[in-house]
């Protein structure tokens, strides 16, 4: 099942190593200002036995905001699809993705 770092199943030290065990599906990442991405493993770095924590991920969103996201590991590729196809969260803006930087 996905566990998002938000909620108290997440596992305190999740790490790149974390997500390979759990079947290597991409990491589910969403921003406070509410864009949403599905971020690939091999984005990230090394799959395997690689124990960076996945808070520490030098991850930026389109809006600039470094940090203030929330990240989400699946344990099926169908999560993934259907988290990144949710509706976004009432009220939140819509992140540009103006300047074609390399964000999430
Ligand atoms: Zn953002």
């Amino acid at each position: 099942m996905a566990v998002s770092s938000d909620s108290p199943n997440w596992p305190g030290t999740a790490s790149l190593h974390t997500i390979a065990s759990h079947g290597g599906h991409p990491l589910g990442v969403e921003c406070a200002c509410g864009h949403r991405a599905l971020v690939p493993l091999e984005r990230l770095g090394r799959r395997h036995h690689n124990m960076t924590e996945i808070r520490q991920l030098p991850l930026r969103c389109a809006c600039g905001r470094k940090g203030q996201w929330i990240a989400t590991i699946f344990d099926r590729a169908e999560e993934a699809e259907a988290w990144r196809n949710r509706p976004p969260v009432e009220g939140a803006p819509i992140a540009s993705s103006g300047g074609g930087r390399p964000t999430f």
